[in-house]
């Protein structure tokens, strides 16, 4: 079928279509169809805004009643009733179980808008320009949330000079042999330092683009116990590792700590649509009516599936538990596939997970493997070195092990210890 179209009008600014050329028409929890009529597995999960799979039944027909009913479907910041739904399911599943009391912003639908909105009130409410961020972190493409990311040929990509931000490094940045915070510790203390004092400090408690570090818990408790002791506030960059990726609903659930803001897109609608949310503290709410706007701030399907989605998995802790099972049985798997290639690593935590080879080229060489065998998995890192394993966190049992299999195969012949695949598997 002709694909002519996207090559000739589409600009070259495309990234995954290239290195997964198929034309996806149809999906269905952890399948996608072409419109040729193969089945790939997806372990992408649209980089983690699709965690209940694609078209979870239940959500996809609320979408249906809502549009055939004439349902309001773009309403700035207006009230409507799939709002109200969204906003007291919210505080009811989410907020008061984890004794959180976090006013809700909508900042506009994407994980940089509500990185932009995060940063804005944080400088606001200080009265200070400086934002610290770490060594290999991602937040956005936006100017704001690009100054505090690493990359250096996104960074680049601004033209201008990415300025009020530091990088700092992240947990074992030093291969731990550095004690965590001694320089960041020591500035805060010095007033002959140099360092401007920050009014925040954005962090990912897992580096989901940066190849999947994840920090410790101890880390992250330290780290919020130094800014409190500073009075420097915390931003968790939950975009990626939230709803439920790496285990809990919220990334920093374990570490017992609590952020000052937290930023929170991509799967929050549940079925891959655009939204998000900037959490924070009501004492931080010091915004003027309008002083941060947006069109798309009201996005009520949005609204509609993501109220159902959290009833559905995070009413009460079976879906955790259940989760818990699929990610021991995702981790096994892939320390396994390491046994394969000496120096490879398992990296990430929960279902933001990967393997890391030492020859960085490995990695692109196994997930365009995995494509020649129907499976999409993403590379992460500065050198795309590490493989990037996202299944949907509903996904059945056999798929996962599937996946794995498939991986596993992937790996072998990427190092060559195995043979072209001798067909592809037959279009379902
Ligand atoms: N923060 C993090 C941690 C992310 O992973 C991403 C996207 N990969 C973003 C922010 C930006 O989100 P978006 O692409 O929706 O702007």
């Amino acid at each position: 079928m002709a694909t002519d179209i996207f090559e000739t009008r589409e600009s070259q600014v495309r990234s995954y279509c290239m290195n997964w050329p198929a034309v996806f028409e149809r999906a269905e929890g952890p399948y996608q169809y072409t419109e040729d009529g193969s089945r790939y597995l997806d372990f992408f999960s649209g980089a983690g805004a699709l965690n209940y799979g694609h078209n979870h039944p239940e959500l996809r027909d609320l979408v249906v009643e809502y549009v055939a009913n004439s349902g309001v479907t773009h309403s700035m910041d207006m009230k409507t009733p799939a709002k109200r739904r969204f906003l007291e399911t919210f505080e009811r599943i989410i907020l008061e179980p984890r004794n959180l009391d976090y006013k809700v912003m909508f900042p506009g639908p994407t994980g940089t808008n509500t990185v932009e909105a995060a940063l804005k009130l944080a400088r606001k409410v200080t009265g200070r320009q400086h934002i610290l961020s770490f060594t290999n972190a991602f937040h956005g493409m936006t100017l704001g949330a690009l100054s505090v990311t690493g990359n250096s040929m996104k960074r680049k990509g601004a033209g201008i000079p990415l300025t009020n931000s530091s990088k700092i490094p992240y947990d074992d940045y030093f291969d731990g042999d550095l004690p965590d915070f001694i320089w960041l510790e020591k500035v805060l203390e010095d007033s002959g330092s140099g360092v401007d004092k920050p009014a925040a400090v954005i962090v990912e408690t897992v580096q989901g683009e940066g190849g999947l570090n994840a920090a410790r818990m101890e880390w992250l408790k330290e780290l919020h116990n130094l800014l409190r002791r500073h009075k420097i506030l915390l931003i968790v960059d939950d975009v990626q590792a939230g709803c439920g990726r790496t285990g809990t609903f919220f990334s920093f659930e374990p570490a017992g700590i609590t952020p000052d803001i937290v930023c929170v897109s991509k799967s929050i609608s549940g079925y891959g649509l655009a939204m998000a949310l900037t959490l924070f503290k009501p004492e931080l709410d010091v915004w003027e009516p309008g002083e941060h706007n947006g069109t798309f701030r009201g996005n009520n399907l949005g609204f509609v599936t993501a109220a159902r989605a959290l009833e559905l998995f995070w009413s009460d802790d079976s879906f955790q538990k259940e989760l818990a099972g699929k990610i021991e049985a995702l981790h096994s798997g892939m320390e396994k596939v390491t046994e394969h290639v000496k120096g490879s690593y398992v990296k990430g935590r929960g279902f933001l997970s990967g393997i890391a080879f030492p020859e960085p080229d490995t990695a692109g060489k196994v997930a365009a493997e995995a494509y020649k065998r129907n499976l999409l998995v993403e590379t992460s890192g500065p050198q795309d070195e590490v493989v990037k394993l996202m299944p949907p966190l509903n996904i059945p049992d056999q798929d996962l092990l599937k996946g794995l299999g498939i991986l596993e195969e992937a790996v072998l012949a990427a190092t060559g210890q195995l043979g072209e695949p001798s067909r592809l598997r037959p279009p379902h």
